[in-house]
């Protein structure tokens, strides 16, 4: 565990993996501190992942420790992806999974992209459900 309780950032996690190019992915776009690609188990229509380049397990780590062009640089491309996706003003979802109770199956922190059809409640009415 690191000082702020999370494990230590896995290098062979999918993600950075795909950011090292070792394993393709359908790019979406790409900025200097991000990339986004299609997620290859798609729940709407439209889902995109965005990934920061930098190695963040989570919202709270990537936002306490990276820099403030990173981090812009990260939301700015979620929103052209949002734009370019043809999902404003439609509507669309952000959602980011961490750890176990939030289901996050990938230790490196990204914003999932939802839309192209109405989306539903934002979580499930009851535990597991
Ligand atoms: P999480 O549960 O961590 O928020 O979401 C991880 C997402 O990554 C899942 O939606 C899953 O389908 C997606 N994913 C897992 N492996 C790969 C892969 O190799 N390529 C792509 N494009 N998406 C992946």
């Amino acid at each position: 565990m690191s000082v702020s309780g999370l494990p230590p950032y896995d290098d062979a996690n999918i993600f950075a993996r795909i950011l090292r190019g070792e394993i393709p992915c359908k790019k979406v776009a790409e900025s200097e501190h991000a990339l986004a690609f299609r997620d290859i188990n798609p729940q709407a229509p439209v889902h995109v992942l965005v990934v920061p380049k930098g190695r963040w397990v989570s919202a709270a780590d990537f936002h306490a420790g990276a820099s403030d062009a990173e981090i812009a640089g990260f939301w700015r491309l979620v929103g052209q992806v949002a734009k370019a996706e043809g999902l404003e003003p439609r509507g669309y979802r952000l959602l980011t999974n961490m750890g176990e109770e939030g289901g996050q199956e990938v230790p490196h922190f990204h914003v999932h992209v939802f839309g192209g059809r109405r989306l539903g409640r934002m979580v499930p009415a009851t535990p597991g459900g």
